[in-house]
């Protein structure tokens, strides 16, 4: 009796469990890559699109039209879409409004719209506080801020970098702490490593900053603080209203959406009081071009120079609402192509669940892969601290062949150093390279094992061979020493 009232416990308990479960299955179902019995597990490059993202633009294109530019329907409808989209993502990161949104290309040309229109705030002896655990879109434009383009006008701005520990792959926030000074304009961070899956205590930078004693033109008295979210914000919970951080960028390439899309997400006033990074058409204000005088267009257009990627930007905005329908109801519709209202408790629901499943994965492979003998797993131990990436080095194994190997087994890896040169340095890695396995939530937690255990076999099968080489050669050498 007790134990069947133990056992109905234990069964209610899961079923609550379950219901936090994503419905794998289903959500593999709205996408091409299972068809070919794919192993993607490269998502911290690129994730892949649903079929619903990629019809999207044969639906759209019988209206095909340019916004803001003419006065047919088609162009009023596309027009409606694409601002629209301004407002979904507006809401998804919460957003105070949709004048804080600047659509890019993707998170490097959100980084380099922050770079630009701040170009002439700089005063000579200021300096810019990045980390080694950037990506080099998050390090190079502000190295070519400090050490090309200001030099040209005379004015010297330091470029400094705070550590982490190597063996925990945590920023070092006290080093961080000791480079931030009354000269610090702004610091530039990582929401989460793309090479050591870290993620950034981001309260702690913001407090660090705020404390700088920076005069900015406006007469606060703080650093500012730019997040580079490409590798946060596809997995994890974020609110741009909650961090209250300056400048938030991210691409939709790494969370479904299509290549070709990215979002600086601003404060207002910045955005307002910076200059424009692009110059020309429809970021000014109609009519108000003369030889002698041009005003700009009201936000968010200030910063939406020449035709923009509108076809993007709409399934961009709305792969956020499939994101929804995935994690929260795969065989439901409540979200995508509707005009369902949703808030930022609804968003917190289905990231929260995306996250736990990446969780998962993770865990599972790093379980794996920490007993194969002689590798090296970057960042920190506990997947709490991480998102859904892995990435290794085991002794004596070229970190390329294994990512081929991978690959003839039918895992898609990536190896190099991932864009993260300074980490990879850092660490004294030579090659400046390592193996990198990236999970996002339509993979399955037999993909995860399967992924580590197939790493697992290679290392083996290597050392297999490694020993019988040896073997051979000792008998050779012996066979000429004779
Ligand atoms: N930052 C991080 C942390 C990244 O992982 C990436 C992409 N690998 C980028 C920036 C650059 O993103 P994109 O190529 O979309 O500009």
């Amino acid at each position: 009796m007790i134990n069947q009232l133990i056992s109905s416990a234990e069964n209610k308990i899961k079923l609550a469990e379950n219901k936090n479960l994503l419905d794998v299955s289903a959500i593999r179902r709205h996408f091409l890559f299972p068809e070919r019995g794919r192993i993607v597990t490269n998502n911290a490059a690129s994730t892949q699109p649903p079929k619903e993202l990629l019809n999207l633009y044969t639906d759209l294109s019988k209206d095909y039209e340019n916004v803001h530019r003419g006065q047919s329907n088609a162009s009023r409808y596309i027009t409606n879409l694409f601002e629209e989209s301004y407002n979904i993502i507006t809401k998804f990161i919460n957003a105070p409004d949709r004048r804080n949104i600047v659509i890019t290309r993707n998170t490097t040309e959100a980084i380099n719209t922050v770079m630009y229109s701040l170009l002439t705030q700089f005063r000579d002896g200021d300096n810019i506080v990045t980390t080694f655990m950037e990506h080099n879109s998050n390090y190079v434009p502000w190295y070519g801020l400090c050490k090309e383009i200001l030099p040209k006008f005379g004015i010297k701005v330091e470029c400094r970098l705070a550590r982490f520990q190597p063996q925990t792959g945590e920023l070092d926030l006290t080093h961080l702490k000791s480079l931030v000074d009354s000269r610090t304009k702004i610091i530039c961070c990582i929401g989460a490593s793309n090479f050591l899956g870290t993620k950034i205590h981001l309260h702690l930078v913001k407090e660090i900053a705020d404390y700088s004693g920076y005069l900015q033109p406006n007469g606060e008295c703080r650093s500012l603080l730019l997040v580079d979210g490409a590798q946060l914000i596809p997995g994890t919970f974020t609110d741009f209203h909650t961090l209250n951080v300056d400048y938030l960028c991210f691409s939709f390439h790494k969370m479904l959406a299509p290549f070709g899309i990215g979002v600086l997400c601003a404060k207002q006033h910045l955005l307002e009081t910076s200059l424009p990074f692009l110059y020309g058409g429809d970021m000014i204000a109609e009519g108000d071009v003369s030889p002698d005088y041009v005003g700009y267009n009201s936000l968010p257009w200030k910063y939406a120079a020449g035709t923009p990627n509108i076809l993007g930007t709409i399934i961009s905005a709305q792969a956020l609402r499939l994101l929804l329908d995935l994690a929260l109801n795969p065989d439901e519709q409540k979200y995508f192509l509707t005009t369902n209202e949703f808030n930022i408790q609804t968003v917190e629901g289905a990231m929260n669940r995306i996250s736990s499943h990446i969780k998962m994965l993770t865990e599972k492979a790093m379980y794996i892969l920490s007993r194969i003998k002689g590798i090296t797993i970057y960042g920190p131990k506990n997947v709490n601290r991480r998102t859904g990436l892995i990435s290794f080095n085991v002794a004596g194994c070229n970190p390329f062949e294994i990512a081929e190997e991978l690959n003839k087994a039918g895992v898609e890896s990536r190896a190099g150093c991932h864009c993260a040169t300074l980490a990879h340095k850092y660490l004294k890695l030579d090659p400046p390279a390592s193996c990198r396995l990236s999970f996002y939530f339509y993979n399955t937690i037999d993909e995860a094992e399967f992924a580590a255990e197939t790493v697992n076999k290679i290392v083996n099968s290597k050392n297999r061979i490694d020993i019988s080489l040896n073997t051979n050669e000792n008998t050779l050498n012996n066979g000429l020493t004779k």
